[in-house]
């Protein structure tokens, strides 16, 4: 069994759809499981509409929905004949499922309704793709994973309730597949409480489903397929002068990820590591290129990694009486950050004050400013970006730093972190 992930933009446009089923077509003969992301930028537009229906613009939360749902019936047309009207007969459901929510009035959070909404891009994305292999004589079964992956209800970042979870795509390989069926089709990204509520697993978390999915399956192996050569060192766009890598540890990645490379969803990498099951990113463009293999191999002698997460805060806590900031605050510190779910990305203790830099997701940094507030002087500062660069030289250091007002610095032998000022 083999596990690929196709992301939002593989699914882009008509050509791509076709691309994606020309690289699907070359592993016929394999067992497949596949996870395809929202079309391009549909999580976004979803995103709009949930925002306007929280804020009780009904009339444009529709508005908008209709547009999301015009294109997809439009790609849906484009792509079949002999399924278009099965296949809009399906996405129906999904659109009737999202109207019904939208003409009602919000009486619960704003993350429920959220991934309610939001959850519904994947649905399309896959039924369109799914029929559309069919159609095109790429035998496949749809699926819905919000029968498989079962989540917490921790709406927008939800949990994974891997037992219950295992135990579904158990079901799912032992019992119910005849054995001409060798290609499930299902969306990355959504899951499912045991109140059948939809939930998300956080922005960019298909590439997570394929991790679990592999994990549970003890696949061969995971493949993303990317619009990009591989992993690079650096974001291309940002530093034309990038370069891929063609091989890279666990370690690594897992590091990259979690200071904000954009390659591959952070929670991706456990799952994989922790059965072995090597990862690979490849080009959907160009499938003859070899990509970047990840597995547990380490890898020598690679090139400074550049990662730059933007949108930081840096919370600036200060003892409130010149008690030390030890491990009694401190513990009460974690304690909040654990209620918020919400992890530092780089913390600095001094003796009476600290400083935790975190993603600046506003509602968040409000509620954690006000609960540390309770036992420390409270400070923010926004419009930050923190920089990491791991196997950094100085040379480069200094060409990364030189024109940079740099309010923090953490350093290793390995590893270099800045936060500056956006400007
Ligand atoms: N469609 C979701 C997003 O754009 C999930 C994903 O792409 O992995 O965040
Ligand atoms: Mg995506």
């Amino acid at each position: 069994m083999k596990v690929f992930k196709f992301g939002g933009a593989s699914v882009n446009t008509i050509d791509r759809i076709e691309q994606v089923k020309n690289i699907i077509s070359l592993y016929k003969n394999e067992k497949l499981v596949i996870i395809i992301s929202a079309m391009g930028k549909t999580t976004n537009a979803l995103e709009k509409v949930a925002e306007s229906f929280y804020a009780g613009n009904k009339e444009e939360a529709l508005q908008l929905f209709t547009i999301i749902k015009n294109q997809h019936l439009t790609t849906a047309k484009y792509l079949l004949v002999t399924y278009y009207n099965a296949c809009a007969e399906h996405l129906n459901n999904f659109f009737t499922e999202a109207e019904w929510l939208l003409h009602d009035k919000p009486v619960r959070e704003y993350d429920y309704y959220y991934d309610q909404v939001v959850s519904i891009g994947e649905l399309l994305s896959t039924s369109i793709v799914s029929f559309y292999l069919n159609e095109s004589g790429i035998t496949n079964k749809w699926i819905d994973v919000r029968d498989i992956i079962r989540t917490d209800n921790n709406f927008r970042d939800a949990n994974i309730d891997w037992n219950y979870t295992a135990k579904k795509v158990d079901e799912l390989t032992v019992n119910s597949q005849p054995s001409t069926i060798n290609m499930l089709i299902t969306q990355g990204f959504i899951g499912s409480t045991d109140e059948n509520e939809s939930t998300t697993l956080g922005r960019e978390g298909s590439d997570y489903t394929a991790a679990v999915f592999a994990n549970l399956l003890n696949a061969e192996n995971q493949t993303i397929w990317k619009d990009v050569e591989g992993v690079m060192n650096a974001d291309p766009k940002q530093f034309p002068d990038a370069q891929l890598m063609p091989e890279l540890s666990f370690d690594e990645v897992i590091e990259m990820a979690y200071y904000g490379a954009q390659v591959i969803h952070p929670k991706t990498i456990k799952p994989l590591q922790n059965k072995g099951i090597a990862l690979h990113v490849k080009c959907f463009l160009d499938a003859s290129l070899s990509g970047t293999i990840i597995s547990k191999k380490s890898i020598k002698n690679l090139p400074p990694v550049i990662i730059i997460k933007q949108k930081q805060a840096l919370m600036h806590l200060h003892s409130q009486d010149f008690s030390f900031v030890g491990e009694k605050p401190m513990s009460e510190l974690y304690k909040m950050l654990g209620e918020l779910n919400t992890k530092p990305n780089l913390i600095q203790t001094g003796a009476i004050s600290l400083q935790l830099c975190l993603d600046d997701r506003s509602e968040k940094i409000e509620q954690l400013a006000a609960l540390a507030s309770n036992i420390f002087d409270v400070q923010v500062e926004k419009d930050l970006s923190l920089l990491t660069i791991r196997h950094y030289n100085n040379e480069l250091l200094l060409k990364m730093t030189n024109d940079k007002q740099v309010i923090l610095r953490q350093q290793t032998p390995e590893t270099v972190q800045l936060i500056y000022k956006e400007v």
